[in-house]
């Protein structure tokens, strides 16, 4: 059971929430961890056990290509069946509500999408699409993945010879995609409410954006499990999980 200091806290974000048309949900790898899909920057995770193929090598070289592959391939079950958790949930239910105007994520997943998300800002891409680097044809990655998994071969791109297929994730040494960036500032800027959950904050430009919303005069929420270089220019820090803490703040808004 909470704490009445926790309630009271609960209820002082549900007023907030309540008085926002404009709130932005953002979003890092710990709202996915409870879906039970691995951080892969973590020990242990997929970064940490290969080499990275960095972007230019993959557009240079075949073999990097199929490097990059066989790493995608094997991360790609981590996540092509995890379900969304009640943190999505609460999240896409308030924007249905007309409190929050969207998510702006850093994770690949496309869990918020699933979950009933409209509008979702993803920073870093999603692992659910592959994109042809050449024609920009795109394709679901679930029968390419498989296709690459049952062939060992890099498909190829079926709109133009030669194409160079890759998942429409942001690679080390990509740029983030043009407009996505432009869109999710512009979001904080102009949101009265920011919740920032399950990212570590240390990533730029990503953590730059709940400052963006403090700068304007908004509130920052930080919900995470880890202190951020943040905590403290924000308006309440809950070092908890993610799902029980967005359903603890929902009861309060419900029974307002
Ligand atoms: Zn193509």
């Amino acid at each position: 059971m909470p704490s009445d200091a926790q309630q009271k806290q609960y209820a002082l974000i549900a007023n907030w929430l309540k008085q926002s048309n404009s709130a932005v949900i953002f979003t890092g790898a710990g709202i996915s961890t409870e879906s039970g899909i691995p951080d892969f920057r973590s020990p242990g995770g997929i970064w940490s056990k290969y080499r990275t193929v960095y972007f230019d090598e993959f557009m240079r070289n075949a073999a990097a290509r199929h490097e990059y592959w066989r790493q995608k391939s094997e991360g790609h079950t981590d996540f092509a069946n995890a379900p969304p958790n009640a943190g999505h949930l609460v999240a896409a239910k308030w924007e249905e509500a007309g409190h929050v105007r969207g998510v702006v994520t850093q994770n690949i997943d496309g869990l918020h999408q699933m979950a009933g998300s409209k509008h979702v800002l993803e920073l870093h891409g999603t692992a659910r699409e592959i994109a042809c680097m050449d024609c920009g044809a795109r394709y679901n990655a679930d029968e390419m993945v498989s296709e690459f998994l049952n062939t060992d071969t890099v498909p190829p791109c079926q709109k133009c010879p030669g194409g160079r297929l890759k998942h429409a994730t942001v690679s080390f040494g990509q740029s983030l995609p043009t407009g996505v960036l432009e869109e999710a500032i512009r979001w904080c800027q102009q949101a009265s409410l920011i919740f920032a959950m399950g990212s570590s904050l240390v990533v730029h430009p990503a953590a730059d954006l709940p400052q963006l919303t403090k700068q304007m005069g908004g509130r920052l929420v930080i919900i995470n499990r880890d202190p951020t270089p943040l905590d403290g220019m924000a308006d309440v820090v809950i070092n908890a999980p993610i799902g029980e803490t967005l359903q603890a703040i929902d009861d309060e808004l419900e029974s307002a």
